[in-house]
């Protein structure tokens, strides 16, 4: 990668502000920004990628299973991890550092994206030295994981570290009465069609609560 460094009093413009969904992206970045990333998505990644240098923010399964998909296409796939190690599994890991398109960068933390119309630059901290430097791309994938609306329920039912709700076997919170079904649950797969499944159980699990308390 040639990226330059810069120093963190040099003035960028600000294109990030807080935005919240009910799955939010843990980066920040406003509406205009996700639609510019996102965009090409909806359409053929090829049509957009091909023989382009793009960029996969987050070390996880998520970013080095699409990372290595977009080496069909990109000439050039880079991961950004922010921890000093990535979580991806070591078969992952072990195809990635086989692939000569790929490079893993860790202990760097992505900042902002910076441009008008399309991306121009994006700001990445080194987090030993904690220089920001200036890395250019032709797209930005992130998959640092989502955020749970949990907030309404987090002071009355337990919720792990990143606010996803804990429940037992019957999908029971920790509070008595209370259940919970879906991506908003610690532990699920985070799919739709599990989902659904979950919302059935709770359903009979629910039926069969109120049965047992009369
Ligand atoms: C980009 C993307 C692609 C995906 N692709 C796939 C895929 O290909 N296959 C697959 O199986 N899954 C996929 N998923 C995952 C799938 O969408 C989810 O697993 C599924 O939607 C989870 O359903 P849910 O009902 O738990 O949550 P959600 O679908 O998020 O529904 C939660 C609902 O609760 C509402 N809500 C939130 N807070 C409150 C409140 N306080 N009061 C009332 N309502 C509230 C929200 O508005 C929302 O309508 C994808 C997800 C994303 C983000």
């Amino acid at each position: 990668m040639a990226n330059k460094k810069i120093t963190k009093s040099e003035k960028y413009k600000k294109v990030m502000s807080p935005i919240t969904f009910v799955y939010s992206f843990r980066l920040l970045m406003p509406l205009e920004m996700i639609k510019i990333l996102t965009e090409p998505l909806i359409g053929i990644p090829e049509a957009f990628y091909k023989g382009k240098k793009v960029l996969v923010i987050g070390g996880g399964n998520s970013g080095f299973e699409e990372g290595l998909f977009l080496t069909k296409f990109a000439d050039q796939v880079d991961i950004v991890e922010f921890l000093p190690e990535v979580k991806a599994s070591q078969i992952l890991q072990e195809s990635v550092s086989r692939n000569e398109k790929m490079t893993v960068t860790v202990n760097h933390a992505v900042k902002e994206f910076i441009g008008e119309n399309t991306l121009e630059t994006i700001l990445v901290e080194n987090r030993s030295t904690g220089e920001v430097e200036e890395w250019d791309y032709d797209g930005v994938f992130v998959f640092i994981g989502l955020t749970p609306n949990s907030d309404l329920v987090k002071d009355m039912v337990e919720v792990n570290d990143y606010g996803f709700i804990e429940t037992d076997k019957t999908l029971m919170t920790s509070q008595n009465g209370i259940f919970a079904s879906g991506d908003i649950r610690a532990d699920s797969t985070k799919q739709a069609a599990a989902a659904a499944g979950e919302g059935v159980t709770v359903a009979m699990m629910i039926r069969q609560y109120l049965k047992e308390v009369g």
